[in-house]
C-alpha cells in the first residue's frame, strides 16, 4: 500500500517523482524484525543520506531517511576526528570543519552524503590525503541482520573485525546501514586552481602533462559540446609553492585558463550550472555510470579521438563523459585494506546519461548511449567505481564483477552472515 501524503524531497529526480512505501527515520532492532515479517521475497531497504542516486528511493520500496535523525556532527580538536552521523551532507561537513581550519578529502560536489564516504570517496585531493574511505576510522551502524555495530579500527586487532571493516570500505551499502562515522580530518591549506575553457588539443597535452602531476595536484575535466577543466593544487609546502610556481609559468601559455586562489578547500565549487556545461532540465531523469583506469600515456590521442565520437553521438544536450584524476596517495595498495581494489587506478570517469522523464523512448536512446559509450572506454577505463547502485539496471552484474573483481567472494560471504534476508540492496 503506497502512503500518498509522504513528503519526500531530495536532490535527484529520480527519486523525487518515486511513489515509494514508507520513510522510516529511526532504526532499531524492532525495526528489523518487523520489516523481516511485513516485507515480500524480493523487497529491500532503500538507504537515503544525501539522495543524490536513483538508489535512495524506488517505487514501491521503503526508503531509510537518515537525514532526519541521524545528522550529528562532532569534532574533537584534541584528535583532529570528525564523528558525523549517517545522514549528514560534504556540505555540512566542510561547513563544520572550516570553523576550525580543517578540512576532509570530498568530492566534487558538496550535495551528496555519506554515500560518497562509504562507496571510496575520490577526491581533488585524494593524491595527496587518499580516498575518504582511507580516512575512515571507526563506523556505528546497523547490519542488514538488525544486529547493532560498533568498529574502531585502533581497537580492530584481527580477523572477523578486520573483514567487515574493509567490507565497509567500498561496499558497506551491500550489508550495512551505517548511523555515524568518524573520520580523520586536515588542516586547511590555500589552494591554487586553474580553470577554464579549453579544447581538444589542449585537453590532450593536459592530460600527458597531468600524468606527471605531484601528488598535491589533480586535474578534472568535463567534455561536453565544449570541454572545461579545473586543475587544483594544494600549496601547503615550501615544495608546493616552488612547483605552484613553475606549473603557474607553464599553463600561463592556455591563454582560457584563469588563476583563482582560494583560501581553502573548502570554499572551492566545481562545475557550477553558471558555466552552462551542459543542459540541466528538472524535468529530466538520469543515470551515471563510474569508471577506473590507469594513465593513458600514449593513449591519449586516441583517447580523445574515442570521446569526440561519443560526444558527437549523445542523444541530447543533457548527456556528457566527465573525469578525475586520482593516483599517490590513494594508490597504496597495501596501506589501507578495502574493497576499492583498483588502487593502481589514476583515472575515474564517468558517463551522464539522461533523459526527459515517462518518455521510455528517450530512456532507452539516453542508456543504449551511455552503454555504447561504456563499451568504446573500457580499453581505456576496465574497472568500475561502484559509486551508484544500479541493481535496477541490465549492467549491474558486470559492474559488480569489475568492481569488486577477486574480493567478490569476500562481499557476498558477509552479505551472506550480515544481511541474510538481503534486505539491503542485493549483489
Ligand atoms: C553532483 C555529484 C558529484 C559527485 N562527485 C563525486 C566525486 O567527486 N567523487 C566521488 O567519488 N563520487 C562523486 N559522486 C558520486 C557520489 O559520491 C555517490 O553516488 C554516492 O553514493 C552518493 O551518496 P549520497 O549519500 O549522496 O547518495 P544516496 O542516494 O543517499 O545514497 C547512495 C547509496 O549509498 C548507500 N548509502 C548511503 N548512505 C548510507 C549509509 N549511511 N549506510 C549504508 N548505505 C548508505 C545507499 O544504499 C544508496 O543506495 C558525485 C555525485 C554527485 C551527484
Amino acid at each position: 500500500m503506497i502512503d500518498k501524503s509522504i513528503l519526500f524531497k531530495v536532490s535527484n529526480s529520480n527519486s523525487n517523482d518515486a511513489k515509494i512505501k514508507k520513510v522510516v527515520y529511526e532504526l532499531d532492532k524492532s525495526f528489523f524484525e518487523k520489516f523481516k515479517k511485513e516485507s515480500t521475497n524480493n523487497e529491500y531497504l532503500c538507504i537515503c543520506s544525501g539522495g543524490t542516486t536513483s538508489g535512495c528511493a524506488k517505487d514501491n520500496f521503503i526508503t531509510v531517511d537518515l537525514r532526519k535523525n541521524y545528522n550529528q556532527i562532532k569534532f574533537d580538536k584534541k584528535t583532529g576526528i570528525i564523528n558525523v552521523g549517517g545522514g549528514v551532507l560534504m556540505n555540512d561537513l566542510l561547513k563544520n570543519l572550516d570553523k576550525f581550519n580543517r578540512t576532509f578529502p570530498i568530492g566534487l560536489s558538496t550535495l551528496p552524503g555519506i554515500g560518497y564516504i562509504l562507496t571510496g570517496g575520490i577526491s581533488p585531493l585524494s593524491r595527496r590525503y587518499g580516498l575518504a574511505i582511507d580516512n575512515v576510522i571507526s563506523v556505528k551502524g546497523f547490519f542488514g541482520n538488525g544486529d547493532y555495530f560498533s568498529l574502531n579500527e585502533e581497537k580492530i586487532i584481527e580477523g572477523e573485525e578486520l573483514k567487515i571493516m574493509e567490507g565497509i570500505k567500498g561496499a558497506a551499502p551491500f550489508f550495512t546501514i551505517i548511523t555515524e562515522i568518524g573520520l580523520k580530518t586536515f588542516k586547511s591549506y590555500p589552494i591554487k586552481i586553474f580553470e577554464g575553457f579549453i579544447n581538444k588539443n589542449e585537453l590532450e597535452e593536459l592530460i600527458i602533462k597531468s600524468e606527471e602531476f605531484p601528488p598535491n595536484m589533480s586535474i578534472q575535466w568535463i567534455f561536453s559540446d565544449q570541454i572545461y577543466i579545473y586543475i587544483v593544487a594544494e600549496i601547503k609546502t615550501e615544495k608546493d609553492k616552488i612547483l605552484g610556481e613553475k606549473y603557474t609559468a607553464d599553463l600561463n601559455k592556455y591563454s582560457s585558463l584563469k588563476i583563482r586562489d582560494h583560501k581553502s578547500f573548502n570554499n572551492v565549487r566545481f562545475f557550477p550550472k553558471e558555466l552552462n556545461l551542459f543542459e540541466l532540465n528538472s524535468n529530466n531523469h538520469s543515470e551515471v555510470i563510474s569508471l577506473l583506469g590507469n594513465d593513458l600515456k600514449n593513449n591519449t590521442k586516441d583517447f580523445i579521438t574515442t570521446l569526440s565520437e561519443i560526444n558527437i553521438s549523445k542523444p541530447n544536450k543533457s548527456c556528457y563523459v566527465a573525469s578525475q584524476q586520482l593516483g599517490c596517495e590513494s594508490s597504496k595498495k597495501n596501506k589501507y585494506s578495502s574493497l576499492f581494489i583498483h588502487r593502481e587506478c589514476s583515472w575515474k570517469p564517468w558517463i551522464y546519461a539522461s533523459w526527459e522523464k515517462d518518455n521510455y523512448e528517450d530512456k532507452n536512446l539516453a542508456l543504449t548511449w551511455m552503454n555504447q559509450s561504456w563499451n568504446k572506454l573500457k580499453r581505456f577505463f576496465p574497472y568500475i567505481h561502484m559509486a551508484q547502485l544500479h541493481n535496477h539496471l541490465n549492467s549491474h552484474k558486470e559492474e559488480i564483477n569489475l568492481a569488486f573483481g577477486n574480493k567478490l567472494e569476500n562481499l557476498k560471504l558477509l552479505k551472506k552472515f550480515y544481511d541474510p534476508r538481503n534486505i539491503l540492496p542485493p549483489l
